[in-house]
């Protein structure tokens, strides 16, 4: 099977941090890289692997920690993705944080207050299932926040994100890009397939009503807040499978140039003897 190279698929998926980009010239349906869909399952299992390896060592050396942000629209697949790349690491060396709407105690403290406390240490990879970019989206389209605070935002986590990445933390982003007709089967499935009837919330329909405005909000996101330490990755997720293994194949790149070492133990093992 030919498989990409890894930093040509981080290049691509890029959302240059000039600012420039575009939702509209990201195609959610477009099949970069995989065309055969086996080729995307093998190469994600393959991955899902690998990063389960490299996240060992990245235990075992406790010096860096990587941060996987995953955003997109409600059916998008932040679930699958966590299924998939990060299954075979599992839960000792992933931590998941999702982000739901906050509770009183977090909204009586700045946005990125619930946001530092559950980024991963060092050892660790800390995948964000919707994060603090959601205080530049749903905050924004439903008017949660004055519009002059939001604004601000995208500096204040620029910033944030700075802070992180010269901490030791290593922060990759990935919008997963859908398309309204793929949104709508998804959630049609949900109502149609009795096994998928507890994913679905009605709530997912009053949201699929500001669709526009939820692009809007991305679209800036994903301009102002590109940068070269914390770049965006702009997935396209109407194929379920290619936007895992495309998601694996970053974060796999991203883990080898992290390249963690495993420590010097400072003894040999010609030093001990088991009998
Ligand atoms: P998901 O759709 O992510 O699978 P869900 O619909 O089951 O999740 P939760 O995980 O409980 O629901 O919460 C997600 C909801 O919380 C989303 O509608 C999201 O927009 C909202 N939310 C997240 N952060 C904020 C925030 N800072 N302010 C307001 N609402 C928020």
């Amino acid at each position: 099977m030919t498989r990409p190279d890894c930093a040509d698929v981080a290049a691509a998926l890029l959302a240059p941090p000039d600012g420039g980009f575009r939702l509209a010239d990201a195609d959610p349906g477009a099949r970069p890289f995989f065309a055969d869909k086996s080729d995307a399952a093998a190469s994600l299992k393959d991955d899902a692997k690998a990063i389960d390896r490299l996240q060992n060592a990245l235990y075992a050396e406790r010096e860096q920690a990587l941060l996987v942000v995953l955003q997109g629209i409600d059916t998008a697949g932040k679930g699958g993705v966590i299924r998939t790349v990060f299954n075979d690491t599992g839960p000792r060396g992933v931590r998941v944080a999702p982000f739901g709407k906050p509770t009183d105690l977090e909204l009586a403290h700045d946005y990125l207050w619930r946001v530092h406390q559950v980024v991963p240490p060092k050892g660790f990879i800390g995948v964000f299932d919707r994060s603090h970019y959601e205080d530049v989206l749903v905050v924004k389209v439903r008017n949660l926040a004055p519009a002059d605070a939001v604004e601000r935002r995208y500096d204040q986590i620029n910033a944030f994100e700075r802070h992180l990445s010269e901490n030791g933390v290593t922060v990759l982003k990935f919008f997963l890009h859908i398309s309204r007709d793929e949104q709508a089967k998804r959630l049609r499935a949900r109502l149609e397939n009795p096994d998928k009837h507890w994913k679905f919330n009605p709530g997912d329909i009053e949201e699929r009503k500001l669709w526009d405005a939820y692009m809007e909000a991305y679209e800036t996101a994903l301009q102002r807040c590109s940068t070269p330490w914390a770049p965006w990755r702009v997935t396209p997720s109407d194929s379920k499978t290619r936007r895992n293994a495309l998601i694996a194949r970053v974060v796999r790149g991203t883990l080898e140039n992290m390249s963690p070492r495993y420590p010097s133990p400072g003894w040999s093992p010609d030093d001990y003897v088991i009998d």
